[in-house]
């Protein structure tokens, strides 16, 4: 077997943007989880070797490539925090043109209080849930492999070490410009922008400014980014400029969340107490990312098409969801009026909190032939007379356009889930992995590979919380 060999990717971009680090050694690590779809993509093997299960645990280092820290500022929760960087993530290199990294591979120059480390609970999630959003057909950074170990970290209580490693084409956030725009470096400001636009929007160099038709990009891929998520009831949980992908990719999976119950101020990270980052926020949040985003490259800019091409990430922002959510109900032409008969639908689920995931399935396969009563959506309503006007407006919407059940219902389960991974399912996951047992990883991540199919040998996978999940709490804590 020879050797993988990672190609220098943004290690050619010198030492200002990066720390040249080895990974820390992972004792006894253990294959808990191995992404064979996305190895193949890689041209990785089937299963890994011993050499590269080494390098995947931080136990050798990678041949091909120098493993760096990047450097990278951020705002986090609405304040400016200063230098951040990967406190606890190594750059391999690139395979197939992907960049490589390891999640937890141990301490950097930017680890300030932490211990460089990861643990499997938090790798556990971060795993499966990369996997469930590409699932979904969602814009997600990937995840190759879950390495555990019995070495101990210690966060409120003694947990073991794991390293996640991922895949993206690549991990720039908007705050690795922040971090050379105040720390007033122009040059490398530039030189960082000019490689982003090169590798990663190339159709923008022939623009007349091209930095601003990348911001541009940035902004219609952020847009779409957190339509989907509205549409999937995803909840990031730590928006913050530095979990902010460049490219609009769904980035750092921490404590996240599916929407269970429909909340429109649900907030899914406990550590976020004024609720910032709650799901009705996130929409706001991306715009004001953005912004952070376009002052950093201000130098690079002109500030009136910069405010200008700010201006356009609302109506991006609804022209998207409006489509999400036009599919979602199955309908196919758009009118203003769809909007208060959304807007009514979420009044009612958020009166019942309705299982977000549940009802839009079960609408899927919605009757509209005269007298039904659509009885197990019509359950999941408290106010079922409400539901039933409602119900009303919407067969009158689908007989005006001609809507036949049988076609829309096939193109409706395309678009709403039936499985998405809820806190809980993750849940029963660590703690069998926890017990020594990485089997439900696997299942669960065979099963949100394909979470529009029925899959009758997994129904149990798509009921609702049980009430143990109640007492279920993520924070920042991983
Ligand atoms: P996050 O909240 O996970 O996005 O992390 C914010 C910053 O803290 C990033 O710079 C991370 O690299 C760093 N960080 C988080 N956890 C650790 C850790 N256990 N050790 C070192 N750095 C960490
Ligand atoms: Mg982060």
């Amino acid at each position: 077997m020879s050797a993988t060999v990672f190609s220098a990717g943004f290690q050619q971009l010198g030492d200002t943007f990066y720390s040249e680090v080895a990974a820390s050694p992972l004792p006894e690590p253990q294959l808990a989880a191995w992404n064979a779809e996305l190895a193949a993509s890689l041209a990785l093997p089937a299963e890994p070797d011993e050499a590269l299960l080494a390098t995947l645990a931080g136990n050798q280092p990678p041949v091909g490539a120098q493993s760096i820290a990047t450097v990278y500022s951020g705002h986090q929760f609405g304040v400016w925090a200063g230098q951040l960087g990967d406190g606890r993530a190594l750059l391999l290199g690139e395979l197939q043109g992907q960049e490589i990294q390891l999640k937890g591979a141990g301490l950097t120059p930017y680890s300030r209080m932490g211990d460089g480390r990861a643990v499997l609970r938090s790798s556990i999630r971060e795993y499966l849930c990369s996997e469930a959003m590409h699932g979904l057909g969602i814009p997600t950074t990937r995840a190759l492999a879950l390495v555990a170990s019995p070495e101990p970290v210690w966060r409120e209580t003694r947990e073991t070490a794991a390293v996640v490693t991922r895949v993206a084409p690549s991990f720039l956030r908007f705050g690795h410009f922040e971090h050379f725009f105040y720390g007033g470096n122009e040059a490398a400001l530039r030189q960082l922008a000019d490689y982003a636009v090169q590798r990663y929007f190339p159709d923008c160099l022939t623009a007349a400014n091209p930095y601003q038709a990348m911001l541009e990009q940035v902004i219609a891929r952020t847009a779409e980014l957190i339509a989907d998520w509205q549409a999937v009831g995803f909840c990031h949980g730590v928006m913050n400029s530095d979990n902010m992908s460049l490219l609009g990719l769904t980035l750092d999976y921490g404590p996240y969340g599916f929407l269970d119950g429909f909340d429109g101020g649900h907030i899914c990270n406990h550590s976020d107490h004024a609720g910032r980052y709650a799901y009705g926020e996130q929409p706001e949040i991306g715009l004001w990312n953005l912004h952070c985003l376009a002052q950093a490259l201000l130098p690079l800019l002109d500030r009136e098409a910069a405010i200008a091409g700010l201006k356009r990430y609302q109506p991006l922002f609804e022209e998207a969801l409006g489509e999400r959510f036009a599919a979602k109900l199955g309908l196919r032409a758009r009118q203003e009026s769809d909007w208060p008969l959304l807007s009514r639908l979420f009044e009612l689920m958020q009166a019942s909190r309705t299982d977000w995931t549940i009802f839009w399935r079960r609408i899927s396969h919605f009757d509209s032939s005269p007298g039904a009563l659509n009885e197990p959506i019509r359950d999941l309503f408290l106010d079922r007379t409400a539901f039933d006007g409602w119900a009303w407006d919407y067969k009158a919407r689908l007989a005006q356009e001609g809507s036949t059940d049988a076609e829309r219902h096939t193109e409706m389960r395309q678009v709403n889930p039936k499985y998405v991974l809820r806190n809980h399912l993750a849940e029963t996951a660590i703690r069998a992995a926890q017990a020594g047992d990485y089997s439900e990883i696997a299942r669960l991540q065979a099963l949100l590979t394909r979470p529009f199919d029925e899959q009758p040998e997994n129904e149990h996978y798509a009921a609702l919380p049980p009430d143990w999940a109640n007492d279920l709490s993520v924070s920042c804590s991983s």
